[in-house]
């Protein structure tokens, strides 16, 4: 799985089940983030209360 941490909203987004209800595209390029690994996605969840996002999360 590949997540989609978007820096300005502090939330995590799945990749492939990103859509236009997620809003991605008002964020720039510059603070969004790829990554595969979820411990670190979960650790910004835990440490830094960044949310998963309710679109792509079910
Ligand atoms: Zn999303």
């Amino acid at each position: 799985m590949k997540f989609l941490i978007d820096h300005t909203t502090q939330k995590i987004h799945r990749t492939p089940f990103a859509g236009d209800a997620c809003e991605l595209r008002t964020t720039p390029l510059e603070q969004r983030e790829g990554s595969h690994d979820e411990n670190y996605v979960n650790k910004l969840v835990e440490e830094k209360k960044y949310q998963k996002c309710g679109h792509c999360y079910d």
